[in-house]
This record gives C-alpha cells, sequence and structure tokens, in this order.
C-alpha cells in the first residue's frame, strides 16, 4: 500500500470537513485527493488521530474500490449539505441534490451500528462496533455521525471558502475569520497549497500535533 504523504488542506477542521475538502483545486484545475483506494488509506492513517474511538480501526483500515465508492459518495452528500447549508455560491455548488445526500449521510452512518462503551475509572465513553465490522466501514460509519451533528448544529460554523478559484469548506472557528488557510486570505494569491506540494515532514509533524492534541484512546 502507498505510504504517500498527503492531502489535507486544511488540516485543522473536523473530520467531516477534511473528507469534504478531499475536492481541491489548484491552477490546474480541480482535484480528487482519494481517487484510488490507495490514497484513500493514506488519507484514513492522516487523520486517524482525530477519529479517536476508531483510530485503530482507521489506520487498520484497507480499502477496496467498494469502500473507495462509498467515501467518495459520503464526501459528495456532504458537499451538497454544506453547499445548502452555506448557500454556496460557487459554480462548482450549482448542481446539488440534498435529498440525496441525506439519504447517503445515513446509509453511511447505518453502516456500522455502534453503542457507547464505557471505561473506568476515566469515565470515558467509547464507541464501540461489531467486532466483525470491517475497519474501513467503522471509519466511514464514524465520519458520517460527525458530519450528522456538524450539519445540525443550532449554530453552524460551517462557510465556504469563497476566495477565488477555492472549493473547500471550513469550520470558522474564529469571529474574523473568512477564509480556508492564510493563502486564501492572502490577496497576492488565492488559491490554497496544493497538497502534494506539502512536504512529509509537514504531514509527520501535523500528526504529532493531532496525537498531543486529540486525546488519543485505542478502542
Ligand atoms: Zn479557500
Amino acid at each position: 500500500m502507498s505510504t504517500e504523504p498527503v492531502l489535507l488542506p486544511t488540516p485543522d477542521e473536523p473530520v467531516p470537513v477534511l473528507l469534504m475538502n478531499t475536492i481541491w483545486a489548484d491552477t490546474a484545475g480541480v482535484h480528487d485527493a482519494i481517487a484510488t483506494p490507495q490514497q484513500l488509506t493514506a488519507w484514513l492513517d492522516a487523520v486517524s488521530p482525530r477519529l479517536p474511538a476508531i483510530a485503530a480501526a482507521a489506520r487498520r483500515a484497507r480499502p477496496d474500490k467498494g469502500d473507495l465508492a462509498q467515501f467518495q459518495r459520503l464526501r459528495d452528500a456532504l458537499r451538497d449539505l454544506a453547499a445548502e447549508l452555506t448557500d454556496d455560491p460557487r459554480p462548482h455548488a450549482a448542481h446539488r441534490n440534498v435529498t440525496r445526500a441525506a439519504r447517503e449521510v445515513n446509509e453511511a452512518s447505518g453502516a456500522a451500528p455502534s453503542w457507547p462503551r464505557l471505561r473506568w475509572p476515566s469515565r470515558a465513553a467509547v464507541p464501540a462496533v461489531p467486532a466483525r465490522t470491517r475497519p474501513a466501514t467503522a471509519a466511514l460509519s464514524a465520519i458520517a455521525a460527525e458530519a450528522v451533528g456538524l450539519l445540525v448544529a443550532s449554530d453552524t460554523t460551517l462557510r465556504a471558502c469563497l476566495a477565488p478559484g477555492c472549493v473547500l469548506y471550513f469550520a470558522k472557528d474564529h469571529p474574523r475569520r473568512e477564509w480556508c488557510s492564510a493563502s486564501c486570505g492572502n490577496p497576492s494569491r488565492q488559491l490554497p497549497s496544493p497538497p502534494h506540494r506539502r512536504t512529509a515532514q509537514t504531514v509527520v509533524i501535523q500528526r504529532r500535533m493531532w496525537a498531543v492534541g486529540s486525546d488519543v484512546a485505542e478502542p
């Protein structure tokens, strides 16, 4: 399997937003960062620290083409719903089907039913899934479930980045934040750094930061 570093133009976003942002753009056009099972494997490995309840499953996942299709469908559904929620005026968001998108999210969320498992004495509630659940399916379902919470939040922070040429979304975590990234806020350049131009070292550092900051708990 590929160990190529990947693909996180906005690494601090919630994981469902990271999945939305696997569609990204540069001056050459719009790209899909999870176009192959190998790329999805690398992406799951990169985001696993942000999925503490299923981090081990996400790292173990070896998605096949069927899994890839499910992740792409979930990704496209989340982008449609984000576009609707943010009144996204960008051309790529014009053709959205929110009924189908909601159905796709629900199918993904229900793909691996989970229940809360108590950890003591840490008093943590950890989602548990049936033992035979495939790791890729567990990860898909967990991301969809987190997305539901993001999409129904009464004070949604989800935003479309309206910098010219950008196709990303972000969670507005500061009152003055208007862009997905510093590069989109820079008037001298309006496209975020392409993921493939990130160095392996950058991604490793980000993983370490996540591991420190996400209180990772293995199931
Ligand atoms: Zn942007």
